[in-house]
């Protein structure tokens, strides 16, 4: 069979209310797109109707394609089982809930037509969603973007179209703490956005309660900057600015006989120790941190194209997939 032009990627966990609503609007707009085109569901181990929801769907039409997880394994996971087996010359990636509205895909292919390889969704409004949401939302990707050392767009979730080039790429990156749209920035291409505003959710409760989204954004910040194990230098330089301060202080007391015997040279002790301590945990935090990006196994470069070149390996990596070895556009 041909590869479809369009896939469309959908990560499901417990969402049977909504199934039905989510078919007629795929359907409607896929009725629209003058594209041919896959589905791919991956049930990431619900334990409600969805799973026989989806096996009806499948069974009455076989572009819908359904991945089904042994248990849960998480949003990421989920889509990045998505982008493992999306065959589609643009691979879009969407929530289920229908807050990544269908319709907005369509701008999405316009760009893409256009020449870029990642048209993310920005978003301009949020509705329904709460004032703490949205405030822990806007602080974290702020606090994101200052600690990481690679370009991120503001606002903008999963929901985002990405070429096969990027989609190949992103294949390479075997990481287990996934923080996809970061990862999405990391290989490059030609990215930009489109705006759009954010619905409510259909039906349902949000499958992101606040533990998970802790888990989220400590996996966020900790899978692309090292800054927090180089705040222990910090503090040892601080405290060693301190402590040469501190010891002046202790000695000239000492001198003048302000003190009782000993104080001073248990003050100059502690003030050093402490600050020598920290100075070496920053070191020991340096190397960790390179060991950590080590065992990313993440590729060196990735190649956007080449000329006068055999084209063995248009979006190169320097590993291969475990799935798919062979098959490159
Ligand atoms: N989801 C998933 N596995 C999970 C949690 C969520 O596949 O462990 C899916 C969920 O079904 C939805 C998408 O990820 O399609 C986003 O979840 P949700 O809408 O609950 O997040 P929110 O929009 O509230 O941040
Ligand atoms: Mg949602």
């Amino acid at each position: 069979m041909q590869r479809p032009a369009l896939s469309l990627i959908i990560p499901v966990y417990n969402e049977e209310a909504i199934i039905e609503e989510l078919d007629r609007r795929l359907k409607a707009f896929l009725a629209e797109v003058d594209e041919t085109w896959e589905v791919l569901f991956v049930d990431d181990g619900s334990q409600d109707g969805t799973p026989a929801a989806l096996g009806q769907l499948a069974a009455a039409e076989p572009r819908y394609k359904v991945i089904s997880f042994s248990r849960n394994f998480g949003h990421q996971i989920a889509i990045t089982a998505g982008m493992d087996r999306a065959e589609g010359d643009a691979v879009v990636i969407m929530d289920a809930d229908l807050q990544d509205p269908p319709e907005v895909v369509t701008e999405m292919i316009q760009k893409w037509r256009e020449g870029y390889d990642v048209v993310y969704g920005q978003r301009a409004i949020r509705h329904g969603e709460s004032v703490f949401k949205r405030a822990t939302a806007a602080v974290f990707y702020r606090v994101l973007r200052a600690l990481i050392p690679i370009e991120m767009p503001l606002d903008t979730g999963d929901f985002r179209l990405m070429s096969r080039s990027v989609v190949l790429s992103m294949r390479a990156l075997r990481e287990q703490h996934r923080f996809v749209r970061a990862m999405v920035s990391w290989v490059g291409f030609k990215q930009t956005a489109v705006r759009y505003e954010r619905p409510e959710r259909f039906a349902g409760d949000t499958k992101y309660p606040l533990r998970k989204m802790i888990r989220f954004a400590i996996d966020g910040i900790t899978s692309f900057s090292i800054v927090p194990l180089r705040v222990a230098t910090w503090l040892g330089l601080l405290s060693g600015v301190v402590a040469i301060v501190t010891s002046a202080w202790a000695l000239y007391a000492a001198i003048t006989e302000q003190t009782v015997p000993g104080w001073a040279t248990i003050m100059i002790a502690v003030a050093l120790a402490a600050s020598a301590q920290l100075i070496m945990t920053g070191v020991l935090g340096e190397y960790i941190g390179r060991i950590y990006e080590e065992v990313k196994r993440r590729p060196l470069y990735v190649v956007a194209d080449t000329l006068n070149l055999p084209s063995t390996d248009a979006s190169s990596a320097t590993m291969e997939p475990p799935a798919e070895p062979s098959e490159r556009s």
